[in-house]
């Protein structure tokens, strides 16, 4: 398939560039989780936390659905913990049927064996966090240029502001969140701290579930479901409970509200003694197997399924052909010496 062949002398590179930059250290996780294809055969299980751990016996949540779309299907990050793409085709349908709102366009999900990527997120390692656009999926099918190109819409207002603009972001958008906050299986949702202040203002219905509706950075474009470890994986690590009696709209919506969390970091005092030189670095900053749980290693090397199932295969994806290499002229020959 030529998409992965296009990953893969991508990797390829990137291989090379960390490794020339430390001979001696191990290899990012993040390159070797982003270069498995296809998930382990066997059970499914959530390993580590979710910004730290691998995930075993994932499925895909095909591309296609009757209320969904999967998009960027050249990351490959649409695997999942069963349960996590069941809750994505529950939440789709019953979105469609309830709520007003036609179907889902899914972002990333998990890597086949999830584990850190090669971009975007610290999280979605253990295949129970999803992106769902927050752009309503559109009346026909799109192509798979178009699951590469189009883009999320932010559903902010355009005036720098932190709040919606209530020409995008509509009473079917705060049906949806809140449908997946009802979810006994979701135990975080987060969102721009805007749409948790229309939320706030707005939501008529059971007000407890705003409890786990939680303001963060970014998510206006997309907003993020997070499962709870699920049975069968004794090695996920849960995150602590939110607090069902407090629904976020005071002092904590108040606080992401203010300057404080968008004010710039404040430049580091210069060191009053000349500085030392650094010392040689014991380890690379970049996360390696052994930062991971055991566990994950044997995810790693674990066998794929035989024959993989149907909604796991990537089609090739119809990319624009590369652009010419610039011309540059002739090279001198000579060159001065120095
Ligand atoms: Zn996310």
């Amino acid at each position: 398939m030529r998409w992965i062949k296009a990953l893969s002398a991508v990797l390829a590179l990137a291989m090379a560039a960390s490794s020339a930059i430390a001979e001696d250290f191990p290899p990012p996780a993040k390159v070797l989780f982003a270069s498995e294809a296809a998930p382990t055969a066997g059970e499914p299980q959530s390993i580590g936390f979710y910004s730290k751990g691998c995930l075993a016996g994932a499925e895909a949540l095909p591309i296609d659905g009757p209320t969904w779309q999967a998009m960027r299907l050249s990351r490959n990050r649409r695997f999942g913990h069963p349960d996590t793409i069941a809750l994505i085709k529950k939440l789709s349908r019953e979105a469609a049927q309830y709520d007003g709102w036609p179907g889902l366009l899914v972002g990333d999900i998990s890597q086949p064996r999830g584990g850190p990527m090669l971009s975007g997120h610290a999280s979605h390692q253990v295949g129970l966090d999803a992106d769902i656009w927050l752009n309503p999926m559109p009346d026909r099918r799109l192509t798979l240029r178009e699951r590469e190109d189009i883009s999320a819409q932010s559903v902010l207002k355009n005036d720098g502001t932190l709040f919606v603009d209530p020409e995008k972001f509509t009473p079917a958008h705060e049906r949806l969140i809140m449908r997946a906050a009802s979810y006994p299986e979701v135990q975080r949702i987060f969102v721009h701290p805007g749409i948790k202040k229309a939320l706030c203002d707005d939501w008529k219905g059971e007000r407890a579930n705003l409890a786990k509706v939680r303001p963060y950075y970014g998510h206006h474009y997309h907003f993020h479901i997070r499962l709870f470890c699920r049975p069968g994986s004794p090695d996920c690590d849960p995150q602590n409970r939110v607090d069902m009696a407090d629904d976020g709209c005071g002092a904590n919506l108040a606080w992401w509200l203010s300057d404080e969390p968008w004010a710039p970091a404040k430049p580091e005092k210069p060191p009053e003694e000349p500085a030392k030189p650094p010392p040689k670095p014991t380890r690379p900053s970049y996360t390696i197997m052994s930062d991971l749980p055991a566990a994950c290693t044997a995810v790693l090397d674990a066998p794929a399924p035989a024959e993989l199932p149907q909604a796991a295969l990537t089609p090739a994806i119809p990319l624009p052909p590369l652009a010419p290499w610039p011309e540059i002229g002739p090279v001198p020959t000579q060159r001065p010496r120095g």
